[in-house]
């Protein structure tokens, strides 16, 4: 059981997290085609891109998240970067030393949730990475006694999940929303690479 990670399993899950998320680039771009602009394989890839190149450069663990987000950022304009550059920024706010045990690796996704939180008003149910993304931070929070690879199992789980639901419902933002009822039985794309994300986390950890 593993009861501390450092900068070396965060890089390696982040790292993970670009490869999964790049060998899934075409197919994220096809679920965002179905009902927005068809770029979201192409935006995540890049800002992951961006995030994975800035941490392989880092040796303190608190600056490494806030140089990945900031490097995501300035990398690609557009929802996804941002997004994603929030919630590494966010993450260096949860960072409390070098070795993060399990309550600590909840509290560095916590922080990360609550910055990109102020980026978006996205909830849960409004088909976003949202739906993705909450459980999975809900999951590790309510899953620390097991241990830290059980807390990255059981938030894969639960994104997984998240992006099932997301097919039943209708968008609050962007280009899905004005096609209201016709989004019904489509996965969100930002929901789907979110979860891609988490399993790749998953893997990178052990
Ligand atoms: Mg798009």
């Amino acid at each position: 059981m593993i009861t501390t990670i450092g900068i070396e399993h965060f890089k390696k899950m982040f790292d993970m997290a670009f490869s999964e998320v790049k060998a899934k680039e075409q197919y994220f771009s096809e679920l965002d085609a179905q009902t927005g602009d068809g770029d979201h394989g192409t935006a995540i890839v890049t800002a992951l891109n961006a995030v994975n190149n800035s941490m392989k450069q880092a040796s303190d663990l608190k600056m490494m998240f806030t140089d990945a987000g900031f490097a995501a950022m300035s990398e690609a304009s557009g929802s996804t970067s941002t997004l994603l550059g929030s919630w590494l920024m966010g993450m260096y706010d949860g960072v409390d030393g070098d070795e993060i045990d399990a309550k600590g690796v909840a509290a560095i996704f916590r922080a990360g949730l609550a910055n990109m939180q102020k980026q978006t008003k996205a909830a849960v149910g409004d088909k976003t990475l949202m739906d993705a993304l909450v459980p999975a931070v809900e999951a590790l929070e309510s899953n620390q006694e097991a241990g830290i690879e059980s807390m990255f199992s059981a938030a894969t789980v639960a994104a997984a999940e998240g992006v099932e639901k997301t097919k039943a419902l209708v968008a609050k933002f962007g280009r899905a929303r004005n096609l209201k009822e016709k989004v019904i039985g489509f996965t969100d794309p930002g929901a789907a690479s979110m979860a891609c994300i988490w399993g790749a986390f998953e893997k990178g950890i052990r």
